[in-house]
């Protein structure tokens, strides 16, 4: 075999950018962050049967280590300024996930519901809405991994430059 046959299956070429990207796609935190009955269904995807962990990502009790904001049910007027603060302390690049029929839209509420948000994206830019009143665990990971692939897409640096 030539060298250059030998070195074939080893070098990979790249950018800098595609290489940041997938670093990214590979491990997005997310903020622990439960609003109502919707949280139920992202804790059992985090738990031992369906293991979000083999696909990278921890949740974090902090916004300022997470990469995603995953809301998870019931958004109501009180708590909607709150999750816009915890938003803005993420850093850079942000994203989030709308779980469920209720922060889509206001799910049950959104006729009657006086007292709840007719959609988290009214307060915060939502990346990937996940339907389902409550979405399964295979529903919610099926957006991460619908976000990943908008991750693995992005070119960062070349924003920057
Ligand atoms: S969408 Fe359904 S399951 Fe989820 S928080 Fe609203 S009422 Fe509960």
């Amino acid at each position: 075999m030539s060298d250059i046959h030998a070195l074939r299956d080893n070098i990979l070429f790249s950018t800098l950018d595609d290489l940041l990207s997938w670093a990214r796609q590979g491990s997005p935190w997310a903020i622990t962050f439960g609003l109502a009955c919707c949280a139920i269904e992202m804790m059992a995807a985090g738990a031992s049967r369906f293991d979000l962990d083999r696909h990278g990502m921890f949740f974090r009790p902090s916004p300022r280590q997470s990469d995603v904001m995953i809301v998870s049910g019931t958004v109501t007027i009180k708590m909607a300024p709150l999750l816009r603060r915890l938003y803005e302390q993420m850093p850079e690049p942000k994203y989030v996930i709308s779980m469920g029929s209720c922060a889509n839209s206001g799910g049950p509420y959104w006729q009657y519901g006086y007292h709840v948000l007719k959609g988290v994206d009214r307060i915060v830019p939502v990346d990937v809405y996940v339907p389902g009143c409550p979405p399964r665990p295979e529903a919610l990971i099926q957006g991460i991994m619908e976000l990943k692939e908008k991750i693995k897409k992005e070119r960062l640096l070349s924003k920057i430059g």
